[in-house]
């Protein structure tokens, strides 16, 4: 695990690019689903239109043997505003350069970098393009709850949703 100066630079760096508020979690506390693949197959309008979503992402079991590589992850709440890919991806080249090989952000929603995806590799943009949380079978109602943020179902344009992210980093 990083020193704690380390962990506060990795904070400022996070913090410097607009998250409404962060939480340190261990990786083992992010919760991962074979439910999660299933409601992304059956129910998503997005599955199989990007190389960053399933059936091209990782895998629940996949990501659970990921998030065991890590010893810190960094959940970032956004609140109601999208962090776009190349703003969020951001943060993990800075991380990473700031010493932390093995610094991996997960994203929110479909890639969305190209228009459509034209789904063959290589992908066009593999600096910016990380795969959702959910994409890679991370159950984020769960987690954001055990780290004490707020998600819920929206139900209607009303409903003011909430983005999350994940950084994970040693
Ligand atoms: S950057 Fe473009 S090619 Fe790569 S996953 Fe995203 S949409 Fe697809």
């Amino acid at each position: 695990m990083g020193t704690t100066s380390d962990l506060s630079q990795v904070e400022e760096i996070i913090r410097d690019h607009g998250v409404n508020e962060l939480a340190r979690v261990d990786p083992a506390d992010v919760v991962t689903a074979e439910w999660v693949r299933m409601k992304c197959r059956f129910g998503c309008g997005a599955y199989g239109m990007c190389l960053t979503c399933p059936p091209h992402s990782p895998t629940p079991r996949q990501t659970r043997r990921l998030l065991d590589d890590y010893t810190v992850g960094y959940l970032m709440w956004w609140g109601s505003e999208h962090p776009g890919r190349k703003e969020v991806v951001e943060i993990e080249r800075e991380v990473f350069l700031a010493g932390h090989h093995k610094a991996l952000l997960l994203a929110c929603g479909p890639c969305g970098l190209c228009d459509p995806c034209p789904l063959d590799f290589p992908c066009r943009h593999p600096y910016a393009a990380r795969p959702a949380m959910e994409a890679c079978g991370i159950d984020v109602f769960e987690t954001a709850h055990r780290a004490g943020f707020p998600l819920e179902v929206v139900t209607c344009h009303e409903d003011v949703p909430n983005y999350y992210s994940l950084l994970l980093v040693e």
